[in-house]
């Protein structure tokens, strides 16, 4: 429970969704995913074309199923302290 400030940074960037109805007092949030960087793709070797030069080759990134995010569950008492540690931030700013 003690992820630092900086961990939440892309949050508020890649998106947000509030779970509604049930008892779950849970906030789902979209971060940039950590395996590609956001990228969507890793590269995975360099490979030579048909004509000859050389390139690198990607491949999808399966972690993030090839979409750069990646999507978390969180509790509403640490939502709350990511919105002032955003806050904070844009005030600092
Ligand atoms: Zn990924």
């Amino acid at each position: 429970m003690c992820r630092s400030i900086a961990s939440y940074e892309p949050a508020h960037k890649a998106g947000l969704f509030v779970l509604k109805g049930g008892t779950m007092n849970k906030v789902q949030i979209l971060t940039i995913c950590q395996a590609c960087s956001g990228q969507a793709y890793v590269p995975v070797g360099e490979e030579v074309s048909p004509t000859g030069a050389k390139y690198i080759r990607h491949r999808r990134c399966f972690f993030c199923d090839g979409t750069g995010k990646q999507t978390h569950w969180v509790d509403l008492d640490e939502f709350a302290r990511m919105l002032t540690a955003i806050a904070v931030e844009e005030q600092e700013t």
